[in-house]
């Protein structure tokens, strides 16, 4: 077995051909299978090395490694389509002498002639053939005009092309029903797509295509070109598309939408790659946090789901914190550093111990690695400023009467060194504010947020100091 990616580098790496490449992944994990990683870059306008260094820099994030590609050639290169013309044109050449093919020198103004008149009888465009049986004189009077032909590919009229789709069953086109004769290379010499999809999975032995559905109705198209080329056809597996939350095609409307930015927000390569495998299939404890080796043994091309699969941010935070929560200190500790510094945060000043259990008390608050520029500032601020939530709680009458009871606490000695991380319990005592009305404005006035991990805990980590110091400061803001 044979699988392959093959991403177009016109942008960043999202989440539905992240997808895809992933799905490839795992089947090729699960049937010991070489898994090639092909640059389809012939549309030269839109393609950029920038967007293919980000894209594999994305799929290594991702912890996806492939057996075959730019970086490993392994017999069936070159794996980028921009270097290929040369076999693609022996292909053309064979279509055009065997006329299956034939150079149509319409220009854009007579296509779009063709295309209103169809329009504007109501029915699907189909190309005219104008151009079938050009004279030879013809043609040399087009090119004397100037005019650079395009090739067609002669479509078969009344060809039944039936797919028997790995995740989809049984889907049937009709050759007359696709538009006409259709360019497989451009005026300018590139290649189309469509075309040499179909001669680069046959050199690269490629078995299994499974990739999203949006490719569906490419797929006749490929096979038409396969049947002139007489060549065999892959297997098709199109995976339903991703959707928003309102059922619409994922877009950027709906949320983050590239892998990279999942990166930089905070998420887990791990968690990223669990919630995107799992996404429309249930395993077999209906579980969805599962290690990848799990997925692999569960999942395969004829139990991915045939209908579409809503992407939902919220399960993928959801998933993420678990993710965190429950990862290898000191890796998870390593991971954390960068979002740290980013906070402005300088990690050299700070023991290794001081940050690992910082992060151990926690992480179980982050959704996102990005959380932690929220909560680092709790240990390490002498004075962290304080949230708007934090501040109102605070200023309330419950939070100056905690407050002032905790300055007369201090003052008098009663709260010291030896005894501070018990200061919620003598505030109350001294106050008898109870419950809500005791622990938040405590938590306000001492972590500068309302939300954290066991406020004693973390008192242990600040220290007395720096809790002498956000009393005495929250006294003078809210209460002289
Ligand atoms: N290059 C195509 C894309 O990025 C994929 C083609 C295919 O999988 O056949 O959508």
């Amino acid at each position: 077995m044979r699988v392959r990616f093959a991403p177009s580098p016109t942008g960043f790496l999202h989440i539905g051909n992240a997808r895809t490449a992933i799905i490839n992944y795992i089947i090729a994990k699960k049937h010991n299978a070489e898994y090639l990683l092909r640059v389809e870059d012939t549309d030269m306008e839109r393609s950029s090395k920038e967007s293919e260094e980000s894209i594999i820099a994305d799929l290594k994030w991702l912890g996806i490694e492939w057996t075959e590609g730019p970086d490993i050639d392994k017999g069936h290169g070159p794996y980028r389509q921009s270097e290929r013309f040369e076999i693609y044109q022996k292909y053309t050449d064979k279509l055009l002498a065997e006329k299956k093919a034939y150079h149509c020198y319409c220009s854009q103004e007579e296509l779009d002639a063709q295309r209103a008149e169809s329009e504007a009888k109501g029915i699907p465009f189909t190309y005219k053939r104008t151009c079938l049986n050009l004279s030879e004189e013809k043609k040399k009077q087009y090119e004397a005009e100037g005019r650079k032909p395009t090739v067609r590919f002669k479509v078969n009229d009344g060809e039944k092309i039936e797919i028997d789709d790995g995740i989809k069953g049984k889907v049937v086109f009709e050759s007359d029903n696709i538009g006409g004769d259709f360019i497989i290379v451009r005026s300018d010499g590139v290649p189309i797509y469509n075309y040499i999809v179909v001669i680069d999975d046959l050199l690269m032995e490629i078995s299994h295509v499974i990739r999203g559905e949006d490719h569906l109705p490419n797929t006749p198209k490929q096979v038409m070109i396969a049947r002139a080329l007489d060549m065999p056809t892959p297997k098709y597996a199109h995976l339903p598309l991703v959707l928003g939350p309102d059922k619409k095609k994922l877009s950027k409307r709906h949320g983050i939408t590239s892998v990279d930015l999942y990166k930089q927000e905070g998420y887990l390569p791990e968690a990223l790659m669990n919630y995107i495998a799992v996404l429309g299939w249930s395993s077999e404890t209906g579980e969805e946090i599962l290690p990848l080796e799990e997925i692999i043994r569960q999942i395969d091309i004829d139990r991915l789901g045939k209908s579409s699969a809503v992407f939902d941010f919220v399960k993928l935070r959801w998933m993420n914190a678990a993710y965190i929560r429950n990862y290898d200190l000191k890796k998870i500790t390593s991971l954390f550093k960068p979002f740290i510094e980013k906070a402005g945060y300088d990690l050299s000043k700070f023991s290794e111990d001081y940050i690992e259990t910082i992060i151990s008390s926690i992480r179980g608050n982050c959704e996102l690695l990005s959380d932690i520029a929220k909560l680092f500032p709790i240990f390490a601020d002498d004075i962290p400023s304080a949230d708007e939530e934090a501040s109102a709680m605070i200023a309330s009458a419950e939070g100056k009467t905690a407050l002032t009871a905790a300055k007369e606490l201090i003052d008098s000695g009663e709260i010291n060194q030896d005894n501070f991380t018990e200061i919620t319990n003598m505030i109350k005592a001294k106050t008898g504010l109870k419950g809500k009305n005791l622990f938040m404005p405590v938590r306000a006035m001492l972590t500068s947020v309302l939300h954290g991990p066991d406020l004693a805990e973390m008192l242990k980590l600040i220290g007395f100091e720096k809790i002498k110091m956000r009393i005495s400061s929250a006294y003078e803001k809210n209460c002289v």
